[in-house]
């Protein structure tokens, strides 16, 4: 049966999810507290398991212009000359995993996935910011605010997609999930295809994922699309010392840049200094349920899944606690590999560095040996079953599986 389904916030999980759902039958709303799609955000690298859910809502080939294809990469480099720690081809992710990796900007992946909610037709409400949620055990209803007036909103399942400051996690009352600041700093920039090409050093940068780890600062440059034009990208993420404002101008974020990044390879700094825009993000850790991009598609998908097993209202409960017991061991597991491999992405030189160092170096003679898909089992993170793990996983065969083996069916 179709059920009213109202999504707040129409980032990458309010709009995966929306297509999911949508596609499923159901009767879907999104509210979206700004009042028009934002362009902004940095890169977004979207694996084999981003990529297999979103052929899956078949969005997969109108996502294919924004994407960049590169002949190498992803890479990890030693921040200071520059030596390649890990060097792939970057058709080697697809070969193994199903599915290629591929850098886009966010506002691309946003956009197209609006485009798609829109032609199957996904509702939108813009400008309507939640302010509370009630659940008075048989209905659930919304309060939203503007500068007038209140609204309620009624609806069989309400999905909170509203971020890392969820208003619908605080109304369902989980403190355990308030975000907290990580200490690391994101300054996300972009300097112009043309400015790029115009040296030789930094136009190679146009042909490859690559990432930069020295002490307290890692770099990720790629190149990303953005409408009709190609931009060299970069984020840089360090440890501050000291709480900086977030809404620093350019001429504080080049002076942060240089103070993190002084004793970096030339050609990190040749980029840095020519960015043409850049914005500061502080990283913020919200545990265990606030879930990256490439997740974010996934439980979209997975949640569509799940509320298919529900033939009536009274099911919704049960598969909604089918879709928690499916995605939270594999979510909590990513969010603390990510979590430490920053952490590992900024050591100082020294004995955990070289040790870090040496196990990335290992990393190509397994790639070349082929890797093992022990997608049922949570790996321990840096060994060599993580990658297969992480990018080789189909959210919805493994969640039919697991509902299967539930339901009975
Ligand atoms: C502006 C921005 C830029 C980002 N840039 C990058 C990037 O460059 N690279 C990267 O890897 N990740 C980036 N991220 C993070 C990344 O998009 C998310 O972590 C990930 O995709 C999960 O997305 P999400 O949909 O859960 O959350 P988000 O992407 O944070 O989206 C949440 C949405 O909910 C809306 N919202 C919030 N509160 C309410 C409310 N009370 N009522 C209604 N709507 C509400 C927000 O306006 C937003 O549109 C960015 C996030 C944001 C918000």
């Amino acid at each position: 049966m179709g059920f009213d389904i109202v999504i707040i916030g129409a980032g990458i999980a309010g709009l995966g999810s929306a297509i999911a759902l949508r596609n499923k039958g159901h009767q879907v709303t999104v509210l979206e507290a700004t009042t028009e799609l934002q362009p902004v955000g940095g890169i977004i690298v979207l694996q084999a398991n981003a990529n297999r859910i979103l052929d899956g809502l078949g969005v997969y080939q109108a996502l294919l212009p924004s994407c960049t294809k590169l002949p190498q990469g992803p890479s990890t480099r030693r921040y200071d000359n520059g030596e390649y720690l890990v060097k792939k081809p970057a058709d080697f992710h697809e070969k193994e995993y199903g599915y290629p990796l591929w850098p886009l900007h966010r506002a691309e992946l946003q956009r197209v996935l609006y485009n798609a909610a829109i032609d199957r037709g996904v509702a939108f409400r813009f400008g309507n910011r939640v302010v509370s949620i009630e659940d008075d055990d048989t209905s659930v209803s919304i309060t939203l605010a503007d500068s007038q007036r209140a609204l309620k909103i009624a609806a069989d399942v309400i999905v909170g997609a509203d971020g890392v400051e969820s208003q619908v996690r605080r109304s369902v009352g989980s403190d355990a999930c308030s975000p907290i600041d990580s200490g690391m700093t994101v300054i996300r920039g972009f300097i112009s295809e043309d400015t790029a090409r115009l040296d030789p050093e930094t136009a190679v940068l146009m042909e490859e994922i690559g990432l930069w780890c020295g002490p307290k600062a890692s770099i990720a440059i790629m190149p990303v699309r953005l409408g009709e034009n190609t931009l060299l990208g970069f984020d840089c993420c360090y440890r501050r010392d000291e709480v900086i404002d977030d809404e620093q101008g350019k001429e504080q974020c080049v002076k942060h840049l240089g103070q993190f990044y002084g004793e970096f390879d030339s050609v990190v700094q040749k980029v840095l200094f020519q960015a043409e825009d850049v914005r500061t993000w502080r990283l913020m850790e919200a545990k265990p349920s606030s879930w990256g991009g490439g997740m974010a598609l996934e439980d979209g998908a997975v949640l569509a899944e799940c509320l298919e097993r529900a033939g009536h209202l009274k099911d919704i409960s049960g598969a909604l606690n089918m879709f928690q017991m499916i995605r939270q061991p594999r979510c909590t597991r990513v969010q603390e590999w990510s979590a430490r491999k920053g952490r590992r992405a900024t050591l100082p030189d020294g004995s955990e560095q070289m040790e870090r160092d040496t196990n990335l170096k290992s990393f190509n003679g397994w790639m070349k040996l082929g890797a093992t898909r022990n997608i049922g089992e949570l790996p321990e993170p840096e060994s060599p079953a993580w990658k297969p793990w992480l990018s080789g996983y189909d959210a919805v065969r493994v969640a039919n599986r697991e509902l299967d083996r539930i339901y009975g069916t």
